[in-house]
């Protein structure tokens, strides 16, 4: 069974959400500041009454199982869902699917004992607090066997010591899920992490610096020192040297909910441009009348169509019952082309509108800025086509033979038909 309809009682409710964010949430996107910034007077009035809206067609924090309160969907339609929520920076928090508290909520759920999951799951589930994911240290981002900030057992509890940077939303959070170094000794490098819940008002959570990128609302990124924070034993989350096993946990459908509302972003862009260019005039013509700029479009519309494609297929395989490890190929392969599509559709938005496609009145050069973020966060690039090569490549076996047995005559031979005329018809 193959098919690109979507059910109509699922499309009422895309049709309910696309009105709904175009009309309340993308104004907030110039309104408010960081949207994790739960406590601020302006979220309180504006986003707070949004997201009862949402509750109350039931359309809060889908991405969980019913026995979490959500609908369980499936990823199809979480992706159609994301392609709405993701034309405004503010609609994921609105519909409670805003990460990094959709990963964190995930380990929770799956690792959490009862009482974690009371005193941060629930709450983190309804939006009353948010949360921050601390893996990445200043000496070493992509490449977590490099972490190495310490846990070490003290009487009951741990002590942590170290550092950790861009922990987004780290001066808002209530907790942290932080990724540290257990088992030093272990042989298996990959056994050497474990992570842990650690409440934010712990003493000796240091706050170094923050950082923003171009765009950004407000500084969000925290370089944080720890010095001698104390956990107790309740707050190992999975078992000790389970700390890259429990940070897959998080990475699955999170990665094509990402996928899709880069699309909305870049679709946004597209359909800005499409407007200017027949609004336009140069040369006694309107300006799509150009060919070059014709080309630029549909190369536009063509990219936005298959990166869509490639999503929705990917959604569609995960509901089809392959697991994440089965999609790892194909979800990295979505995690590269997001940075690309947004790059380029942000780019060429920017060089039609000309001059005003520049400036801080239009919105292109934050897309374009979000578009190298996606391409460092949760992967950089390089490491994501290095998947989807080595898993690829995994399924060749080598040809001992000096000749490739594809050669025209190689072919022949095996066909018996060597040199004769039938073959050279
Ligand atoms: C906006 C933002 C928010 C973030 N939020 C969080 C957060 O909440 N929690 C958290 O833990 N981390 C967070 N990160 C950190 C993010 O995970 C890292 O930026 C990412 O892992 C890359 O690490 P790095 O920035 O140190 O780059 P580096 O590892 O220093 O990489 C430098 C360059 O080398 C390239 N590169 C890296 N590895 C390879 C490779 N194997 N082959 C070829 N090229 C390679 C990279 O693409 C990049 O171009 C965030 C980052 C950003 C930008």
């Amino acid at each position: 069974m193959w098919s690109f309809e979507t059910d109509p009682e699922f499309q009422r409710e895309l049709d309910w959400i696309s009105a709904f964010i175009r009309e309340h949430v993308e104004p907030l996107d110039h309104i408010l500041p960081s949207q994790w910034n739960i406590e601020h007077e302006g979220f309180k009035r504006r986003v707070r009454p949004l997201q009862a809206q949402v509750k109350e067609r039931g359309l809060w924090a889908c991405h969980l199982g019913p026995h979490l309160g959500g609908k369980g969907y499936g990823q199809l339609k979480l992706a159609l869902m994301n392609e709405q929520l993701g034309r405004s920076r503010f609609g994921p928090i609105v519909f409670g699917t805003q990460a990094p508290d959709t990963g964190n909520s995930e380990i929770l759920a799956h690792y959490g004992t009862d009482e974690q999951k009371e005193k941060w799951l629930k709450p983190l589930l309804n939006n009353e607090i948010v949360s921050c994911y601390a893996m990445t240290e200043p000496q070493g981002g992509a490449d977590p066997l490099m972490i190495e900030t310490r846990a070490e057992q003290d009487g009951d509890g741990w002590v942590i010591n170290g550092e950790k940077w861009f922990s987004s939303n780290a001066k808002f959070a209530a907790f942290y899920i932080i990724m540290v170094k257990t088992e030093p000794d272990a042989n298996d490098p990959y056994r050497r992490q474990s992570m842990f819940i650690v409440d934010a008002k712990t003493p000796g959570i240091e706050f170094i610096r923050e950082y923003g990128y171009h765009g950004q609302a407000e500084k969000e990124h925290a370089h944080v020192r720890w010095n001698n924070v104390r956990v107790p034993a309740e707050g190992l989350l999975g078992g000790r040297g389970d700390g890259f096993a429990v940070a897959q946990t998080r990475l699955g459908g999170g990665r094509l909910h990402h996928a899709m509302r880069a699309l909305a972003e870049a679709t946004k862009c597209l359909d800005m441009t499409c407007e200017r260019v027949v609004s336009r005039q140069t040369k006694g013509d309107v300006l799509w009348k150009q060919q070059m700029v014709q080309e630029r479009i549909a190369d536009a519309w063509i990219q936005l169509r298959q990166f869509r494609l490639m999503v929705l297929e990917t959604a569609w395989l995960a509901d089809q019952g392959h697991d994440w490890k089965a999609l790892r190929q194909n979800v990295s392969a979505v995690k590269v082309v997001m940075t690309k599509v947004l790059h380029d559709v942000s780019s060429m938005a920017i060089h039609l509108h000309g001059a005003l496609g520049l400036t801080t009145e239009a919105p292109f050069t934050d897309h374009l800025m979000n578009s190298f973020m996606i391409g460092l966060a949760d992967g950089p690039t390089e490491v994501h086509k290095s998947v989807v090569a080595r898993q690829l490549l995994k399924d060749y076996t080598p040809n001992p033979e000096m000749f490739p047995d594809y050669l025209r005559w190689k072919v022949l031979e095996k066909a018996g038909a060597n040199a004769g005329p039938e073959a050279a018809g």
